[in-house]
């Protein structure tokens, strides 16, 4: 095991920054299909400490079923403020954002330079590997409904319930790590911008969830809307996803539905059972590329180049903003 001294952000607000261990992965076999193995993902992202990012254990992996403990870790930059959030790899058989912010280490500098960012790359490493969804089945099964890392259920007030979540607990130990990381750094980066990076191979054209605040009419979303055009990736402009939501010129305003992307819009949610400002970003964008009849080398350029336009766009942005003070 090859380890790394990184710094922790104890369970506790209050406690002070501590060194902790983490411990790559070493010989995992990951799923063969020509996604990075993930040894080189962790190498890849770990290389933003080059630039002064400091990493954090988000925590360990090890669903029933597992031989290795797999870390989750974030990335941020050492400057704080209001920051531009990055999700990736929440669905393990999505590769094509943890492979493209791999290889978009160069964009996430430039994009960090004068913009505080907040990094989760590989949420479900576990899914990685095995090319699975969900933690709590190792593989596919149609009596068990799959819990997603990123569900946040536990902390979205439930609309018909008022005062009250829609669920008493996390539905695993890596939502309640992850969820509880993020509102933990929302005080000191909290969320302007947040992407989250999916695909989904039961389309054959794709779409972009646009959460925030100004929903489908999100200039970013159109923006990403044409980056994902330019770049060869069908969208579907119009009538509805596979779940029945309205898409309009691509974009899909905000939707219920309990995840880790709708925690990062709501205004409020209920912690410890006291309701509480929420992360409540400006921007919250989802984009789905279509995987199936796609090679995963486009997939993977089309995410490269949103996190690369985008990462211009809101740099650009920050910088005509420095220069109008
Ligand atoms: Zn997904």
């Amino acid at each position: 095991m090859r380890k790394l001294t990184v710094c922790a952000l104890s369970l506790l607000l209050a406690a002070p920054l501590f060194a902790e261990q983490i411990e790559l992965p070493q010989d995992v076999q990951t799923f063969p299909d020509g996604r990075k193995p993930i040894e080189q993902l962790y190498e890849r992202y770990l290389g933003l400490q080059q630039a002064g990012w400091i990493v954090d254990l988000v925590t360990l992996s090890q669903p029933d079923g597992r031989d290795d403990a797999l870390p989750i870790i974030a990335l941020r930059t050492p400057h704080t403020g209001k920051a531009v959030w990055i999700l990736s790899g929440i669905h393990g058989e999505e590769t094509a954002g943890p492979n493209a912010i791999a290889e978009s280490i160069d964009s996430l500098v430039e994009l960090g330079r004068h913009q505080a960012v907040v990094l989760l790359p590989l949420n479900n490493p576990q899914g990685y590997a095995h090319n699975w969804r969900y933690l709590n089945t190792p593989e596919y099964s149609a009596e068990i409904d799959g819990q997603s890392v990123g569900d946040s259920s536990h902390l979205l007030l439930d609309p018909e319930k008022p005062g009250q979540a829609r669920s008493s607990a996390a539905s695993s130990l890596e939502a309640a790590a992850i969820t509880r990381y993020i509102l933990e750094n929302a005080k000191a980066y909290p969320p302007l911008i947040s992407l989250d990076l999916h695909e989904d191979n039961l389309i054959n054209e794709g779409y972009v969830y646009s959460q925030g605040k100004l929903g489908e009419l999100d200039p970013l979303a159109s923006l990403a809307v044409e980056i994902l055009r330019a770049n060869d990736i069908p969208l579907k402009m119009d009538g509805v996803t596979r779940f029945d939501e309205p898409i309009n010129q691509g974009i899909i305003g905000p939707v219920v539905d309990g995840s880790i992307d709708e925690l990062m819009s709501a205004a409020s949610i209920l912690v410890n059972g006291q309701i509480v400002p929420g992360p409540y970003a400006d921007t919250v964008l989802v984009f789905e590329t279509p995987a199936a009849a796609i090679p995963l080398s486009q997939r993977v350029e089309a995410h490269a180049a949103l996190l690369k336009h985008l990462a211009g766009e809101i740099g650009g942005r920050e910088a005509r903003s420095e220069g109008a003070e």
